[in-house]
């Protein structure tokens, strides 16, 4: 036992780990920072969708005050440790960059973590609404039903935060060992598409989204007013590719879900 604690320890206290720790503390903090500029700015636009809470929703000011906390508390106590935990443990080191092979390997690793991290999101998410239990955990998200701020995008619970939104990110990294610019590159991306789909000004760009299988805010909104549907976010459509694919239930638009909101009335 002794020897496994002293060989961890000489791990950390290595060059390269030192180097991973400090570019991940740096990283999640910038991607941290990053999201919660975009998130601000882009509420600055959707004053009205604030407003509507405020005025016409029961308990609207004090979810909404409720919500800019979770974002805070989620970005910065969860998000950025499990960032530079995955980087620590997941991303190539510096040292190891002169093997990434150029830009289009870059761009099909930044890809492959998109992808992984939505197929993973999808899972969590249509988990959440249809297996016993697990709604309780998702329901603060959809407390925002019919005025969708982009500051909802991450006004989820803690579970949800880990399970769906950052240890899928971990999971890619694991998979794919990008580089932590790369990484950070595709927390940011993928933070930014999270935020567009929860911005009702967004949603006459968004829509021209839907004929190559991404997801747009519109698909989205329907998720929170339906909640049976269109389980994929932020990027993929994989309610639709699935459709298309193998023909599932996997309840997009259309879809025929066989997936129920087991536990939205609880
Ligand atoms: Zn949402
Ligand atoms: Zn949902």
């Amino acid at each position: 036992m002794g020897s496994v604690y002293e060989a961890a320890m000489e791990w950390l206290a290595s060059p390269s780990s030192q180097t991973a720790m400090r570019e991940g503390v740096a990283g999640g903090l910038e991607a941290a920072a990053t999201t919660l500029v975009i998130t601000a700015v882009l509420e600055l636009v959707s004053l009205d969708t604030v407003k509507m809470i405020h005025q016409k929703q029961p308990g609207g000011p004090a979810l909404y005050r409720q919500s800019i906390a979770v974002n805070f508390f989620n970005h910065f106590v969860l998000g950025i440790p499990v960032y530079s935990l995955a980087v620590l443990l997941f991303c190539r080191t510096t040292d190891e960059d002169d093997q990434q092979g150029g830009l289009l390997a870059t761009v099909l690793r930044i890809l492959g973590i998109i992808f992984i991290h939505d197929i993973l999101y999808y899972e969590a998410h249509k988990t959440m609404h249809s297996g016993p239990g697990w709604y309780r955990f998702h329901k603060f998200h959809h407390r925002f039903r019919n005025f969708i701020p982009p500051s909802s995008a991450n006004a989820v619970s803690i579970v949800e935060y880990l399970l769906a939104y950052v240890i899928p990110f971990a999971m890619a990294a694991f998979l794919i060992h990008p580089s932590e610019a790369e990484f950070r590159i595709t927390v940011n991306i993928v933070s930014v598409a999270n935020l567009l789909i929860h911005t009702p000004a967004y949603d006459p760009v968004s829509k021209y989204l839907e004929a190559v299988y991404l997801v747009s805010t519109r698909n989205h909104s329907d998720h929170h007013r339906k909640l049976t549907m269109n389980y994929a976010a932020p990027i993929f459509n994989l309610d639709r590719l699935l459709d298309e694919l193998i023909g599932s239930d996997s309840g997009g638009d259309g879809g025929g879900s066989k997936a129920t909101a087991a536990g939205v009335a609880s």
